[in-house]
């Protein structure tokens, strides 16, 4: 298929946005990344239906995007459609008295978060401050604390690699730290139905601002990253290993592991993913070295 048959197919749909050679630095939390074919925001089921079967039938690829925030996407980028949700993915649809709550899949986490506890809804307050939408939380099991997302999920919904409708019930889904059965599963998560907890609103607010408080001292905030880099090895904090192996402050072009926390790795400026992807080399390496351990990508590569 070629480009002109593609953009073709696209005008047709309608009222959905489009970007061509999208340079996706500009939807990554780590401000890092090459760019899309095509850079797709999709606000209806409908129409994220069409582009699913044209894609399946035309064997292009498609890779979702959340918020961009557990990923170091390469610096050729990434062929075929990136979508993204918006409009009726992006809203809570409905909640109620018995801490019942369904959102659309491209809600940012915290914002459900701040409008549940509106409601004196809680149970998720464990995830504030983590970026990102409601959909990439479930695919990675986000969480904090020894919380995490899919034990407040009751079922999802989603459509599969060709536009064909399913709902997945929490018993279905494997969970584990950091990780849930759904992931590189093919499926687009379009909603998800929660069982929140019916909480004091005051209550909620104070542990948000603890949560808040706790992440604004031990992380570097205020840098570009992807969260941290590796995932915690059973017993130890991989940022402990990180640090006690000298990597803090070590530096590749325009990225550095943070002097703040070192599981994060921050772009301070025109960072490269093969410069991130170096870094990385160099502290598996160092770690292995001293400690034996081998740390394991919490990050996600794409496009390479
Ligand atoms: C400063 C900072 C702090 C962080 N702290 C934490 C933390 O405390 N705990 C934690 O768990 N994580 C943390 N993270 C990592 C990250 O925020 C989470 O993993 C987050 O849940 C990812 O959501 P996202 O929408 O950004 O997903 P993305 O990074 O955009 O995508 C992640 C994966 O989900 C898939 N995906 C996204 N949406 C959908 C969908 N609708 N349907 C199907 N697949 C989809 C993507 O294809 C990709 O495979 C942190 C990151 C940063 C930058």
């Amino acid at each position: 298929m070629n480009q002109e048959n593609i953009k073709q197919f696209l005008k047709q749909l309608g009222e959905i946005e489009i970007k061509e050679k999208e340079p996706l630095r500009r939807h990554t939390t780590f401000k890092i990344g090459g760019p899309a074919d095509f850079f797709i925001s999709v606000g209806n089921k409908e129409s994220l239906k069409k582009l699913l079967l044209f894609s399946f039938d035309s064997k292009l690829p498609v890779f979702m995007i959340g918020g961009g925030s557990n990923l170091l996407v390469s610096d050729q980028g990434i062929n075929g459609l990136v979508l993204h949700l918006d409009g009726e993915f992006n809203i809570i649809k409905e909640t109620q008295a018995d801490g019942s709550v369904i959102c659309g899949a491209g809600i940012p986490f915290t914002k459900l978060i701040a409008e549940a506890a509106e409601n004196g809804l809680g149970g998720l307050e464990f995830g504030w401050g983590i970026p990102g939408t409601v959909g990439g939380a479930v695919i990675n099991n986000a969480g904090s604390k020894g919380e995490w997302i899919l034990d407040y999920v009751e079922k999802i919904r989603f459509l599969t690699s060709n536009g064909e409708e399913g709902t997945i019930n929490r018993g279905q889904i494997i969970s584990a730290y950091r990780f849930s059965g759904l992931k590189h599963e093919d499926r687009v998560i379009t909603e998800v139905f929660l069982k929140l907890v019916k909480k004091d609103k005051q209550e909620i607010k104070k542990s948000l601002e603890e949560f808040a408080g706790k992440r604004k001292h031990s992380q570097p905030l205020d840098m570009p990253s992807a969260g941290s880099v590796f995932k915690n090895p059973k017993g130890c904090f991989a940022a402990n290993l990180i640090e006690e192996s000298g990597c803090k402050g070590l530096r590749e072009g325009g990225v550095m592991v943070s002097n703040r926390h070192a599981n994060f790795i921050v772009n301070v400026g025109g960072g490269k993913a093969k410069e991130v992807l170096s870094l990385i080399k160099t502290i598996r390496e160092r770690v292995k070295t001293r400690f034996g351990v081998n740390l394991e990508l919490e990050i996600e590569l794409v496009g390479f």
